[in-house]
């Protein structure tokens, strides 16, 4: 994750669907922010509740709260980026500011940080995500090379959720799964989509980038790899959230995890 923080106000903010907020930050300091990374992350810092400053120095006693988001689309002139926030899902620090976010609003925005996939070489990719993953996987879907059989899964609440993703190629296969329960249909679709890869027989695996719940990428990884024969290094996946549990949470989970 790059170090550089940036002072940011909101430029504009639209709800796009039942379940997405789309905030567009920026300020003169983006003049210089990378253009090419469309799908790769930055952290989020906010103001402390009830203070309309955000606290931009990370050591501070008091740091701003921070959550990672992704970027849907960076605007070549100004730098400004585009974010899409889940709302009317849960109640937390970052949907909460969403939900109200308007013109001149302070934020902090930190990064971009790497993205998880890197290998854009490969002949077959299967992309698993959910509404936070989208804007990964709608980054993903400009890198991968057009030759390649590219399938994406992606869970949505309701169908008003089915947002339009930048144009790919026409054989590439973006299947959008309108469900409840994605701990049965997602974990069914990607089993299908998995034994049709197989049945083709080429002897290629697929690739697979996921970014979802904490608990379906267990679930996914460990059937990815037990039944379909998916090597660990064929698999980059990220749990964006955790049910139940805070970003804050999660981050500490993840560092005793990377640590064990
Ligand atoms: C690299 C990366 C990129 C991400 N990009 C995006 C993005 O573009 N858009 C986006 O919306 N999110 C994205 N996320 C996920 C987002 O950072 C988390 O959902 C975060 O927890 C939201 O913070 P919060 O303050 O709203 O809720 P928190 O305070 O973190 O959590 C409060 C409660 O809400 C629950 N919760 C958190 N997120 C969700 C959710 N999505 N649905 C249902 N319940 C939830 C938690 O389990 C907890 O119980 C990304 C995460 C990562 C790691």
């Amino acid at each position: 994750m790059s170090k550089k923080i940036r002072r940011a106000q909101v430029i504009s903010s639209k709800q796009i669907s039942p379940h997405l907020m789309r905030v567009v930050v920026g300020s003169d300091e983006f003049a210089d922010f990378p253009i090419d990374q469309q799908g790769a992350y930055v952290k989020v810092l906010f103001p402390h509740e009830g203070k309309t400053e955000v606290e931009l120095n990370l050591k501070a006693d008091n740091p701003a709260p921070m959550r990672s988001y992704t970027i849907r689309n960076i605007d070549p002139h100004s730098g400004a980026i585009t974010l899409d926030f889940v709302i009317n899902q849960h109640r937390g620090i970052a949907t909460n500011w969403a939900k109200q976010a308007k013109i001149g609003d302070n934020l902090g925005i930190a990064g971009p940080g790497p993205r998880k996939l890197s290998d854009f070489s490969q002949s077959e990719y299967l992309l698993i995500g959910d509404l936070t993953s989208v804007n990964a996987i709608n980054g993903y879907l400009q890198k991968l090379p057009a030759s390649a059989s590219v399938n994406a899964i992606i869970h949505v609440p309701d169908e008003g959720d089915i947002i339009e993703l930048d144009t790919v190629p026409s054989h590439y296969q973006v299947n959008w799964l309108v469900s409840e329960q994605p701990q049965v249909d997602l974990i069914n679709a990607v089993i299908t989509q998995l034994t049709a890869s197989n049945s083709r027989s080429t002897g290629n695996k697929p690739v697979i980038f996921m970014a979802l719940e904490s608990s379906l990428i267990r679930e996914i990884n460990t059937i990815a790899r037990s039944q379909f024969a998916i090597a660990r290094e064929n698999i980059a996946c990220s749990a964006y959230w955790k049910q139940g549990i805070t970003a804050d949470g999660l981050k500490v989970e993840k560092q005793h995890q990377s640590n064990a």
